[in-house]
């Protein structure tokens, strides 16, 4: 296992939260925060006290995903109150942190101008407080999207609260499967039971005929390649669950991007595939 760096406190459960589960990717971009918070919503929408941290310090999606912004109020406590919609609470990084936005009309981003160093240190305030200074209230399950990879930061997490469970996000591209492979030895040597694998973007739904194309090399071996080396197959070797296969849609990605995620959606839309892809991990 790893070593404990000096210093550094025991693991903490966070408070009113009854169960932590981690979202993670290796890599950025395999739609790890769209699977959390269609993860969270789904809990939600069963009825389940559900909450969403959003720990992504460079690229915190959150806010945009649940339509949110603005700095969270502190309580008498001092605690952080989270922000909700669709009847789930978050929090993020994206409402601590100053956010270089795009220019309205020009769509241009602005250098962010803040020192690094000074960043640095805001950063690990904003993540202290995220961590353990938010008054979420009594919670069943606690979403945590991590930022992708295995880097420090991932670690400090690890090692500064208590994760009772982490699901794996890949595509069915060999690299991010070789990256997630990595992913889940991480948390198997901080003893954080890995629950499963989503594999995301797993294959094109036609919005015309719905037919299913596999647009990535899927490696298993009813595919073409041969070789075991798909999500199926590396899930069997390492003895973790296989928690099901998202579509690539163009809907999951215009529902993100207006702030209302597909589970919301869809709620009405019974036969909505792609909802009851989320709804089927969740
Ligand atoms: P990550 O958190 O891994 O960086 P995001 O969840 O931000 O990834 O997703 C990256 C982009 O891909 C976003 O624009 C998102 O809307 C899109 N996306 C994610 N999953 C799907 C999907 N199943 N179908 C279509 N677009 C998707």
């Amino acid at each position: 296992s790893f070593p404990r760096r000096r210093g550094v406190p025991e693991k903490r459960k966070i408070r009113d939260v009854k169960k932590v589960v981690a979202v993670s990717s290796a890599k950025g971009g395999v739609g790890k925060s769209t699977v959390a918070v269609n993860l969270a919503l789904s809990f939600a929408r069963r009825g389940i006290k559900a909450g969403i941290l959003d720990t992504d310090i460079f690229g915190p999606s959150i806010p945009t995903l649940l339509n949110l912004s603005g700095e969270p109020r502190l309580d008498e406590h001092n605690c952080l109150v989270p922000l909700t919609n669709y009847g789930l609470k978050s929090m993020s990084m994206g409402y601590l942190l100053p956010q270089t936005q795009a220019d309205s009309t020009t769509g241009e981003v602005p250098m962010d101008t803040t020192p690094i160093s000074w960043r640095g240190l805001m950063v690990t305030k904003a993540m202290h407080q995220l961590l353990h200074s938010v008054s979420w209230g009594p919670l069943d399950v606690l979403v945590l999207d991590l930022p992708p990879g295995t880097g420090d930061v991932q670690l400090t997490i690890n090692q500064e609260i208590i994760i009772d469970g982490a699901v794996i996000v890949t595509t069915p591209q060999d690299i991010a499967l070789r990256d997630a492979v990595r992913g889940i030895g991480m948390f198997q040597r901080m003893d954080v039971p890995v629950l499963g694998m989503v594999r995301n973007m797993a294959y094109f739904a036609c919005p015309n005929c719905g037919h299913q194309t596999q647009i990535f090399s899927h490696g298993d071996s009813d595919h073409s390649c041969g070789e075991d080396r798909g999500v199926m197959a590396q899930c069997k070797r390492l003895g973790v669950d296989f928690l099901g296969d998202i579509p690539l849609d163009a809907r999951v990605c215009e529902d993100a991007d207006r702030g209302m995620p597909t589970v919301v959606a869809e709620e009405t839309a019974e036969r909505s595939a792609r909802r009851q892809a989320f709804l089927a991990v969740a």
